[in-house]
């Protein structure tokens, strides 16, 4: 990202009317340098109106993020950034090198990711792009269950906003009214010495932007949507970390039992008909919630069983 379109970015964020004229006065361009740096905000996931007359305009004002103020507020180490690949890749990438709790910020990602390979729509400045650094002595085998105990930390999260029925949907999502409003990537490095090194990736949507919304293929919300008043992203991002880091160390200290009731109360699809997809197969069967090592429990003809195995993927059943 170029200083003069961090610079253009600042000039705009204030949601008002600007002339090109102005903005490259300011900025030391051209009318049409502008046009074509809106462009590239435009190609980034910005929404913004172009009037007559008037200017530019975004469609609501952006708050950037501040590594210093999340830092400050949640005492652990915060580095943001304005664009990266995925924030996760960014950790993985010096995981060894980490201490546990840092954490990493991006405005935008340009290649943020979900499970298998799918892509996380990441427009700039709209939302949390977020991943934490954290180890396991005890290695991979303790992680079991552990998205399932991120999921409760942004649940956690969404509930001090005032957002009340959050849902969790195993292993990986939060759903509020039926609509995907985060995702939370794990991914672990395991080390030959049985150290764990695992980066906790989150993807939590604030307001988004009318283009990025259209590149979802399922039913989705943010929290603009869901509360009538305008939020504070770096309040938000404290407030995340400071969860996230109770349910690490609670995870740690009292293991994934600690938090299958608090799950269960926010299981999206209890009691619910699903297909649980692995690969090519299919199982359909009612889901039943969790047990003590966050497997998932199906009923397949009146036999409930824990579900093992691979990347597991949920839907609720067409009926
Ligand atoms: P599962 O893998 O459990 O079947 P999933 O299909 O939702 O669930 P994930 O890897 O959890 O897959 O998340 C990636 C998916 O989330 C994308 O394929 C897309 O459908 C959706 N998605 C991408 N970006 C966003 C976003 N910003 N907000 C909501 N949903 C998104």
């Amino acid at each position: 990202m170029t200083a003069s379109r961090q610079q253009l970015i600042r000039l705009l964020a204030d949601g008002e009317f600007h002339s090109g004229e102005a903005l490259g006065d300011v900025l030391g361009v051209s009318r049409m340098a502008v046009s074509k740096q809106i462009k590239v905000l435009e190609s980034i996931g910005l929404d913004v109106f172009k009037v007559t007359g008037k200017g530019y305009k975004l469609s609501s004002p952006l708050q950037l993020l501040d590594a210093e103020k999340i830092a400050a507020g949640s005492s652990v180490r915060v580095e943001s950034h304005q664009v990266l690949g995925s924030t996760n890749q960014h950790l993985l990438d010096k995981a060894a090198l980490l201490q546990k709790g840092h954490s990493c910020f991006a405005e935008y990602q340009t290649a943020g990711r979900g499970r298998r390979g799918k892509k996380w729509v990441s427009p700039y400045g709209s939302h949390l792009y977020t991943s934490t650094y954290w180890n396991l002595d005890a290695g991979i085998h303790a992680a079991s269950g552990l998205s399932l105990v991120i999921g409760i930390a942004v649940a956690r999260t969404l509930t001090d906003l005032g957002i009340a029925n959050t849902q969790l949907k195993w292993p990986n999502d939060v759903y509020v009214e039926g609509k995907k409003i985060a995702g939370v990537l794990v991914e672990i490095i395991a080390t030959a010495g049985g150290e764990c090194h695992l980066v906790i990736g989150l993807g939590l949507n604030v307001n988004m932007p009318l283009q990025a919304g259209l590149e979802i293929d399922q039913a989705w919300t943010d929290i603009s949507q869901q509360l009538q008043h305008t939020l504070d992203r770096n309040e938000l991002a404290t407030c995340y970390l400071t969860h996230l880091i109770k349910v690490l160390t609670d995870f740690e200290q009292f293991g994934f039992g600690h938090f299958v009731d608090e799950w269960n109360s926010c299981d999206a699809f209890k009691d619910s008909p699903v297909v649980l997809t692995l690969g090519n197969k299919q199982k359909q069967g009612i889901a039943k919630g969790i047990d003590q090592t966050g497997a998932l429990l199906l009923e397949i003809n009146g036999i409930v069983s824990p579900q093992v195995g691979g990347e597991m993927s949920l839907r609720r059943a067409e009926i």
